[in-house]
């Protein structure tokens, strides 16, 4: 198995930009820090490969992108953060889902998420928060992604993502992301939508090669030039300080209603899983 990593592209002379991501073992270690099936492995592998995509641009520690999407499906509210040097984290509201493959024998990723919308907050330090929202097109992820950058960006893109499971293991998880210049010519355009075209089963086409073969596979006619490098990760970055500053931030009265009989609070994060213990000595 070929290692996770990202690399960034420019084609067709700087005119078009190329993302492609390969997270096989991050989308694993997600299966297996919230418990996934079949289903939610390819729910938040798809979306956490976006997550991975949408945060190779974030150029500061402190920037990160939320994407919050909130369907009326099964699998209920899906989040995810991506961080500064491809690191994302995110979770599901119901991990247990398993549904039964949609007519086409595909993973019922659409029935899983269902209708409803998809909120992008983007955090780039010294500027405030830039919101964008958008009704969910299919709930397959990808076009529902594609559908923020076109009408919230006004960006053209085009987004691939997919994860082949195997029960509930990952054997491959991989994403693209095209976004088009102002200036890109009306024939590189149609290219890229005829190479796209082909790239519908992009986690089998990715499965055994890196990204720069992939890329030079089905982009090498169009002057793909390699800028950027990098490995994503599934990581968490909550921690114990950053528990006893949310805790010290509340309300005494409401901290005192939350207290167990030992004096203890416990909390644990969506993101990671991790159960902490504060006791009132340690906030107080
Ligand atoms: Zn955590």
């Amino acid at each position: 198995m070929t290692k996770d990593e990202l690399t960034k592209w420019f084609l067709c002379d700087d005119k078009i930009m190329l993302s492609v991501a390969k997270t096989t073992t991050l989308v694993n270690k997600a299966i297996k820090v919230h418990g996934l099936t079949c289903t939610t492995g390819a729910v938040l592998g798809r979306a956490l490969t976006m997550s991975a995509l949408m945060g190779a641009k974030l150029k500061n520690p402190s920037d990160n992108i939320t994407a919050i999407i909130t369907g009326d499906g099964p699998v209920g509210r899906i989040v995810t953060v991506a961080r500064y040097g491809g690191v994302v984290k995110g979770y599901l509201d119901v991990p247990e889902v398993d549904l039964m493959p949609n007519d086409k024998g595909k993973i019922d990723v659409g029935g899983a998420v269902g209708k409803g919308k998809l909120r992008v907050i983007s955090d780039y330090s010294m500027t405030k928060p830039y919101i964008g929202e958008v009704e969910l097109v299919t709930g397959e992820i990808a076009e529902d992604f594609a559908m923020y950058y076109a009408n919230s960006l006004q960006q053209p893109c085009a987004i691939g993502l997919g994860v082949l499971m195997k029960d509930t293991k990952a054997l491959s998880g991989a994403g693209f992301l095209v976004e088009v210049m102002p200036d890109a010519m009306d024939n590189d355009i149609e290219e890229i939508e005829n190479v796209t075209k082909q790239l519908s089963d992009i986690s089998t086409i990715m499965k055994d090669i890196s990204t720069v073969d992939f890329v030079n596979q089905y982009f090498g006619h169009l002057m793909p030039k390699l800028y950027e490098q990098s490995e994503p990760k599934f990581k968490c970055d909550c921690s114990m300080a950053r528990v006893k500053k949310v805790l010290k931030s509340l309300p005494a009265e409401d901290r005192e209603s939350i207290y167990n009989e030992n004096g203890e609070i416990e909390v644990k994060c969506d993101f990671c899983n991790k159960t902490r213990l504060v006791s009132r000595e340690d906030i107080e």
